[in-house]
């Protein structure tokens, strides 16, 4: 059994979704899972919509009108012979949107109702491919994923529990995958209570992967608008090239610091069962691509993750004391409640930095830690530069004013 995750690119208009048919097309005699993330840029726009909710501020009804639009358009270009009952669906599913915007989320956390909201984009894009593969002839069956990925309560960010997880999917999706191409959701799950939960952004790959554990598959593709995984961004870096056969461990370090190929959590369950995945585009399907795999050789070029919109924050304590274990626990506390993602740390006598994504508000982590006794400051907009399997700053960055710097022994930040 194999697992296909589809990325919003590879069905952001019908074009696009008559491609993806043509590639299940060429692998009808497998069993495959099919996990497909939210058309386009859509999840973008519900989070847009679920601003708008929770300030009460905006057009809610006109965004929802627009996204709407957006998804009947592309089942219109799809030509297909009829697409009545797809199109009911796509109704009852924005009348449920609806219906909650107007009904409102009184009493609810600001967490709590995005999850709510945002795996509509994914409801929405699957029922649209299924009914077109059905359309095409493809024979599929359509599930929703929130009956086997089962989480916590922890909105945005939910954790899987695993035991129940790999249960239903071994007991219950298993044998609908072995009599059936299966289309489903990725990105979201199930909480304790019944509702909806989501595994952070760009979680559809963390999703195939653990449908793959749990179904013990032969592999996992990841179909994407790019040949492979390369060794830099070819936006950014001329000298990028793609990386044919790459370890687990590498993998997990890249993608780890921030290469957005993979979202990183998708490795481990994948590693743990030796499971090979396969990232492929979406656009030259006959190309080998990346395998990600047990008995990859030793990488032999360096590879260069670069980020923008980093944060620089500097702790140190009012009251003369050093920084040791308890401080350093009490801000890593801070940063975690304001979900900054910390990529390098640093710690001497008297002072701790950390720099990374700062998405969070950072007045008031500033504020927080200012309560805590420490005095904090802050730098944004920086750039981070990670390069791995080297230490080698390449020459475009060979001016840049490094603020922190820092080396492991497979790999090198620099923070200017
Ligand atoms: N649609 C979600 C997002 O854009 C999940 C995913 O694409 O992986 O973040
Ligand atoms: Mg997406």
């Amino acid at each position: 059994m194999k697992v296909f995750k589809f990325g919003g690119a590879s069905v952001k208009d019908a074009s696009s979704v008559k491609n993806v048919a043509s590639i299940l097309q060429s692998y009808h005699t497998d069993s495959v899972v099919v996990v497909i993330s939210a058309m386009g840029k859509s999840t973008n726009a519900l989070e847009q919509i679920i601003d708008c909710i929770s300030s009460k501020q905006g057009n809610c009804t006109a965004l929802l009108a627009n996204l709407k639009q957006f998804h009947l358009d592309i089942v219109y270009n799809l030509d297909m012979p009829s697409a009545l009952s797809l199109i009911n669906d796509i109704e009852n599913l924005f009348l449920e949107l609806e219906c909650m915007t107007e009904h409102g989320f009184e009493g609810q956390t600001s967490d709590y109702i995005y999850d709510q909201i945002i795996g509509f984009g994914e409801l929405l894009s699957t029922k649209i491919v299924s009914s077109y593969l059905l359309s095409a002839g493809i024979k599929n069956q359509w599930v929703d994923s929130r009956n086997f990925i089962l989480t916590n309560g922890r909105y945005r960010d939910a954790r899987i529990r695993w035991a129940e997880t790999e249960h239903m999917i071994a007991q219950r999706l298993k044998p609908l995958a072995q009599r059936n191409l299966i289309i489903t959701q990725g990105f979201i799950g199930k909480g304790p209570a019944g509702e909806t939960t989501s595994l952070g952004r760009e979680g559809s790959d963390y999703s195939a992967a653990i449908f793959a554990y749990s179904l013990n598959a032969e592999s996992v593709t990841i179909w994407k608008d790019v040949a492979g995984l390369m060794n830099a961004d070819p936006r950014k870096f001329e000298e990028a090239t793609l990386i044919d056969h790459i370890s687990y461990t590498d993998t997990i370090e890249l993608a780890y610091y921030g290469a957005s190929v993979i979202h990183p959590k998708t490795m481990q369950p994948l590693q743990s069962k030796k499971i090979p995945l396969y990232v492929k585009s979406f656009l030259n399907p006959v190309h080998n691509g990346t395998c990600i795999n047990q008995d990859a050789p030793e990488l032999d070029i360096p590879c260069f993750i670069h980020k923008d919109n980093q944060t620089l924050l500097q702790c140190k304590t009012r009251d003369f004391t050093f920084i040791v274990e308890d401080q350093v626990s009490q801000i890593m506390a801070v940063l975690a409640k304001h979900s900054f993602r910390v990529a390098i740390m640093q710690n001497s006598a008297l002072s701790f930095s950390v720099a990374g994504d700062g998405k969070g508000n950072l007045d008031a982590m500033v504020l927080e830690l200012d309560k805590l006794g420490f005095e904090t400051q802050s730098h944004s907009g920086l750039q981070l530069l990670t390069v791995y399997n080297s230490s080698m700053l390449p020459k475009q960055f060979a001016n840049a004013k490094i603020l922190v710097q820092q080396n492991t022994n497979k790999s090198a930040h620099y923070l200017f």
